[in-house]
This record gives structure tokens, sequence and C-alpha cells, in this order.
């Protein structure tokens, strides 16, 4: 036997019983349609084809899913013959027919599958869809024109495009048969196949199903796409999407696979799918810590305590209320307390008014949460979370406190943004259960949990920190000791460069628009309104040391704050806000400070490009992402991209900053660096100069990428 028919064997059974044979799929955890899959596949057809007894061909799964689809180890390329279109056509070109039994979710090419097969049931829980558009592609084995013969335009656009699951009961074209639980489908894949055999029913093909392509079929993709340009800018693949779905409709069905197969190449091709593709293995990557052990047993946390009811003790204590873990809040007085739980109740409130919760559930939740002003119910606790005020005298106060009553073996951990997390650890006697989880505002909704390890924490105590953070739906990514960490400390030189940028002669306005054109989701100048200047400035307080050599750093913030312009709470800023609203409108005042700072300062003002403020914002950001890489305060460079995707809302469609950089090629990144530390006098020499990290990659031509 060869080695390839016997993989195949190994993750596809065939059996044949009087008529029918049966083809199940076991290639465990996902059922991926790797080439063994794909070549059992094939060689079970073929046998069922060859066997004169055999009148159905029941396809179905041995393990909980269908199938997730295509076999991401596949990516990297190699002999991948037979190709899953070609596995398709030989199913679909079957003279006896084959029935689906869609016993668990089908996703990408699992979904494909069974829509080449010529049968479909499953179950009412069941969900499926085609999720390739997330990794800037399409469907590339025949999706786009099956789903639409099956299914009707809209349904299929709104699959395709969007790559969200679909519940079967929202497909009652696409499956024969919907039974009501997953226990009726085996004996209803029977009476199916049954069926078939008895009344000689034919193998009814999905390629010979004829479209129409009438005026309404017309006026609904020239809508739809005209749609899909406006809500995913930035993006590839969703406008080629519509284009493939359209070309069922255009052409025949041989041609339209042709013309999927064009389409998805030119997808492949582009950054955006390079983009999206690096941030899917990223983000998988960031759980994977190296050094330590798979066998090493995470701590069991049945109980959390949050020190702490403000923006963000409230929010992190939600987290915990939501995945069913009891929380008690510690706060000193009972009134700070009283107001945080009630905010909490609002927020939870809230959501059952937008319909997202029900009642029943708000309560559930809200018993799950416990106030006190005594440190002495938390001696049981297995894990507490300190998000009090910012202050290294405040959090080691805390942390004394915590290290009398805790438990033995309970992780203590602190929300600090900027402190030192090795100074709080110092003022307990176990550092080694002192760990950092830094959450972003508002808590309960960020994705990212920045997991901060410090020199003495235990690598159980980081095991359980990671696996905690997917408990309560988030990504955590481990990061190093620094001021900053990862996020805020790249988001700094960007903070600062926007702000020199006012001062040179650029608007806020202008910023936010390139950064926005970019794809984040809002500039620095709309930013930090938001967040508050205030905010920054105490921030800029703390560490005066490190900037003051520059006379021109963020002035322009600081005298907004000094006028008492905090931002958007106090209805003015960086930009005027009218009362009750969030959107920013120039103000004159603000270019007429940022004018006179810069003749105090000797800055001449000029007109800035629209690239001169793209690169002055986004290159020292990656700089500092390169010098901590260099310092092993990430671990790898997908890790900083994952940071600023799910922290900070840097597009997808860029990978994360050092997708990006390695994209435009780290060379140029370093020649523009040195362009503007040649072109900005003083001011360009401190802050321009490049990372000798970046610099040695750059020299051999090497990409971030290349250091994992
Ligand atoms: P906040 O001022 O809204 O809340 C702090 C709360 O701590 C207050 O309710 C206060 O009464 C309480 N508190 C102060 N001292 C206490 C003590 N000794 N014991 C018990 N309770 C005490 O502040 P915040 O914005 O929630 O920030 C809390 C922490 O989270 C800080 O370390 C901050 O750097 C960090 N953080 C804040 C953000 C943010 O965007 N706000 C983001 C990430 C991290």
């Amino acid at each position: 036997m060869s080695e390839s028919k016997s993989n195949a064997s190994a993750v596809v059974s065939y059996s044949a019983h009087a008529t029918v044979a049966s083809i199940a799929m076991h290639s465990a955890p996902v059922n991926a349609l790797s080439k063994a899959l794909r070549v059992g596949l094939i060689d079970s057809i073929n046998k069922a084809l060859a066997d004169e007894d055999v009148k159905v061909i029941v396809l179905s799964s041995e393990l909980p899913l269908f199938s997730a689809g295509a076999d991401i180890s596949e990516f990297s390329g190699g002999d991948l013959s037979p190709m899953l279109p070609e596995v398709l056509d030989v199913i679909e070109q079957s003279t006896k027919p084959v029935i689906a039994v869609v016993n668990g979710n089908a996703f990408g090419g699992g979904l494909e599958l069974a829509l080449a097969c010529h049968y479909r049931i499953s179950h009412a829980a069941n969900k499926v869809g085609l999720p390739e558009v997330h990794l800037g592609i399409l469907p590339g084995a025949g999706g786009t024109q099956r789903l639409p013969r099956l299914a009707d335009a809209k349904t299929a656009l709104d699959m395709i495009v969007s790559g969200a699951p679909t519940k079967v009961t929202k497909l009652p074209k696409v499956f024969d048969v919907i039974v009501d639980t997953p226990q009726e489908l085996e004996q209803a894949a029977k009476a199916f196949a049954d069926n078939i055999v008895n009344e000689n029913l034919p193998a009814k093909r999905v390629c010979d199903i004829d479209l129409s392509f009438d005026d309404k079929t017309k006026a609904l993709f020239s809508e739809y796409a005209k749609g899909v340009a406006l809500k995913t800018k930035g993006y590839f693949a969703p406008g080629h999407c519509v284009k493939a779905v359209e070309s069922a409709y255009t052409l025949d069905f041989k041609s339209g696979l042709q013309r999927e197969a064009e389409l998805f190449m030119e997808c492949m091709k582009t950054p955006q799918a390079r983009a999206q593709q690096h941030f899917f293995f990223a983000e998988r990557a960031a759980s994977h810590v190296s050094g330590i052990s798979n066998d090493l047993k995470a701590r069991d946390v049945n109980k959390v305590a949050v020190i702490g009811a403000g923006t963000m003790g409230g929010g992190i204590a939600m987290n915990f209320a939501n995945v069913g873990i009891p929380v008690v809040i510690l706060e000193l007085k009972q009134e700070a307390l009283d107001k945080g739980l009630a905010l909490i109740r609002r927020n939870y409130e809230n959501s059952a008014k937008k319909g997202k919760l029900s009642s029943d559930q708000v309560e559930q939740r809200m018993a799950l949460l416990t106030g006190t002003t005594s440190y002495d119910d938390l001696s049981d606790v297995d894990l507490v979370i300190e998000a009090v005020f910012e202050k290294m005298s405040v959090k080691k106060e805390v942390f004394g406190a915590l290290d009398k009553v805790c438990k033995s073996g309970a992780i203590l951990a602190s929300n600090t943004s900027t402190l030192d997390l090795d100074e709080i650890a110092s003022s307990v006697s176990r550092p080694q259960d002192v760990i950092g989880l830094h959450f972003f505002s508002p808590a309960n909704v960020m994705k990212l949990l920045e997991i901060v390890r410090g020199k003495q924490t235990a690598d159980d105590v980081i095991k359980t920190a990671m696996k905690l953070a997917k408990t309560i739906r988030k990504v955590g990514v481990l990061v190093g000791v620094c001021f900053g960490f990862v996020g805020n400390r790249m988001i700094e030189p960007y903070g600062r460069e926007a702000n020199r940028l006012m001062l040179e002669g650029a608007s806020p306005e202008q910023v936010d628009r390139v950064i926005g054109q970019f794809g984040l989701p809002m500039g620095p100048f709309t930013m930090g309104d938001m967040a508050g200047l205030d905010i920054g400035f105490f921030v800029r307080e703390s560490r005066r040391d490190f900037i003051s050599h520059d006379p021109s750093y963020c002035i322009v913030a600081d005298k907004l704050v000094a006028q008492g312009r905090n931002g958007l709470k106090a209805g003015k800023g960086a930009y005027l806000y009218e009362a009750g609203s969030r959107k920013p409108i120039p103000d004159p005042e603000v270019l007429e400070i940022a004018k006179q700072e810069a003749a105090r300062l000797g800055i001449v003002q000029r007109e800035i490009s629209d690239q001169e403020i793209l690169e002055r914002c986004i290159y020292p950001l990656i700089n500092e992402g390169a010098d901590i890489l260099k310092e092993g305060i990430a671990a790898k460079s997908s890790d900083i991209d994952v940071i600023y995707v799910y922290g900070y809302g840097f597009p997808v469609f860029r990978g994360g900053p050092m997708k990006y950089a390695d994209e435009i090629g780290l060379d140029v990144i370093r020649d523009r660096l040195n362009h503007y530390k040649n072109e900005l006098g003083e001011y360009g020499q401190h802050w321009f100069e490049p990372s000798s990290l970046l610099e040695e990659l750059a020299n051999e031509g090497k990409s971030f990428s290349s250091l994992t």
C-alpha cells in the first residue's frame, strides 16, 4: 500500500452493507481536509462505484463536527494533489447518489464538500459557514458557485461576504432534511438512504441547476457591491466574493468554477491576504509560550477578587461573572463600592435592553458579584486582580494587605498600566505568585489581555493566566516588564509624533484623517480626547526626566490640559464637542495654540504631506516594537501584532504593525527613520534613531517574522 493510501485509510473509513456504502471521516481533531483525507474520499467513492450492490453512498463524520475545512498546515505548499475541487468533482459526478450527513459544524471546505454531495441532512442546532473572507480569500472549491444554486443570491452573498456561521435552519433549501436533535440524525440518514434506493432517486447534481440573471438579481448584485465597498474599506476579498457569486449567474457552471479560481488567485496575491493569514496564525501562536512545559498544571481559579470598583475594576469583574465565576469586589468605602456595583448593574441592564441578555441572566450575573470593604473576605479566593489608583505607594499597600490574608497559592495580579511590576512584587512574601493582568478599557469589551511576567513569576502562574484569558474570552499575550509594557510603550512615540506634527503645521483633523484612511478606527487626537487628555498628562508628569530635554514634547496637549480642555468629558480637548455628542468639531483655537507654541520654540510651520504624517506616526511605533523585541519584552513580532489588532484596532488587513513593516520592507522603514532623523534637526536626532535590531535585519534583508 502506498503511503498516501495508508494515511487515507487512517482518516477515512469505508464500509458497505447491502445497498448502502458508508464513508466516515475521522481525522481528529476537526476533519481538516488534508491530502490524506482527500485521497481517502476519492478512494472510497471509487470503491462504492465499483461495487455493483451499492446504490447509495452516505458521507458522514465520526467526530462531533463534520469538517472545519482546509488543513492549515498545507498553507506552506508541497505536493497537494488531489486538490479539493478535483475531489468534489469526483463526488458530484458520482452516478450513485451521495448523501452528506452534516452532524456538526461544516466550515469552509467542509461546507463545500457537503454542497458537492447530492443530498444533505442535518439537525436544527447546527451551524455552517464559509469563513474564507477572514483569511483575505474566497471559497475556492466551488462554494461561490454551488451555494447560490441551492440557496439564493442574497443568502449566498451574506454568508460568503461576512464569513459568519449560519444556522442550518436558515438554509431550508440547502438541506433536504433538518431533524430537531442530533440524536435523530443517524436514523433519519438511514431512512433517507433507504428511500433513495426504494424510489430509485437520482444523483441530484447542484452543478445542473441553472440560475437566471434577471433584472432583480442584477440590481441586487450592483447594490450589494456598493454596500460592500463602503463597509469593508481596506479589505480586498469581500469585493471579489461578490464578483465570484455573481459569476454563478452570468457563466455556466464550469466557467463559473474557473472564474472562482481566478478570483481566488487574485485574492491570494494581495498584501491583505498575506496580512490576514499572518494574523490568523499570529493569534494562535500567541497562546503558545515557549519554555513552559505542556505537562505543567495550571492552578484552579474558581473564585476571584477585584480590588477597586472604578472604571477598570467593574469591567474586569464582569468578565468573570459572564462565565459563571464568582467575584468579590473590595473598595475602601461603602459608597464607592455601591457606586461601582450600580454601574455594573447599569451596564448589564443596557445589554438586556439591547436584547443581548435576558433579565434572568442579568440577575444571575449580579448574584455572582459581592461587595466588601474588608480584606478578611478575600481569604478563600484563588486570584486577586488589583485595579486601584495608578500610584506605587497605593499598590504596595494593597499588595501588603493581600499578602496577609490570601491563602497560599492564590495568584496576586495587578492591572497597572505603567508601574514596575517587580517593585509591586517586592512588597509581598510570595513574588512568584505575582503577575500583571493588563486589561484594556472598557475591560468587559476589549479582547486583549497583556499578561505581564515579572522577574519571579512562577511558570504555573503564567500558564494559569494564559488559560484564564481563554476562559473569559480574551486573547492573552505574554509580555515582560517595562514602562507601558508592549501596547502603551509603542503608542507613546505615535502620540508624540502626532503632537509634534501639529506644532509643525498639521491640524488634528488632517492627522486623524490620514490615520483613519490607513485603517485605524480613529486617529490619535480623537483617541486622546476620548481617553481624557488629563490621563496622558499624568503619565507625562510621572516621567518628565525622560522627556524634559525636548521642550516641544506634547506641549500643545499640556497647554490644553492647563486650560481644562481634558477632552470629550470636558466638551473640549483637541476638538470641540456639542453637549451629548461625541462628534469632534475642529477648533481654530487649538491651531492658534499650536502656532504660538511653534513660534515660541522656533519651529517654522509648513504644509505637511499625508505621507509624512503616516510615516512619522507609524514608523516610530514600529521602531519601538523593534526595541521591544530586542529586549525580549515580547517573545515574537506576531505577538505585537496581536496586541495592536485587539488592543488598538490596528487593521487586520495590514496584519499588525510588525507585519506591515515586513510588507513595506525593513530597509525602507530604516531609511525613512534616518531621513527624518536628518531632516528634523535636534528633534530628529533624538527621536528617530533606528533600533539596532531594525538596522541589523534591514542590512541582512530580513523581516521581523524571520526571527521566529
Ligand atoms: P479609577 O480611578 O476609575 O478606579 C480606581 C478605584 O480604586 C476607585 O474606585 C478607588 O476608590 C479604588 N481604590 C483606590 N485605592 C484603593 C484601595 N487602597 N483599596 C481599594 N480600593 C481602592 O481607576 P481606573 O481607571 O479603574 O484604573 C485602575 C487601574 O487600572 C490603574 O492601575 C490604571 O493604570 C489601570 N488601567 C486603567 C485603564 C483605563 O483606561 N482607565 C486601562 C488599563 C489599566
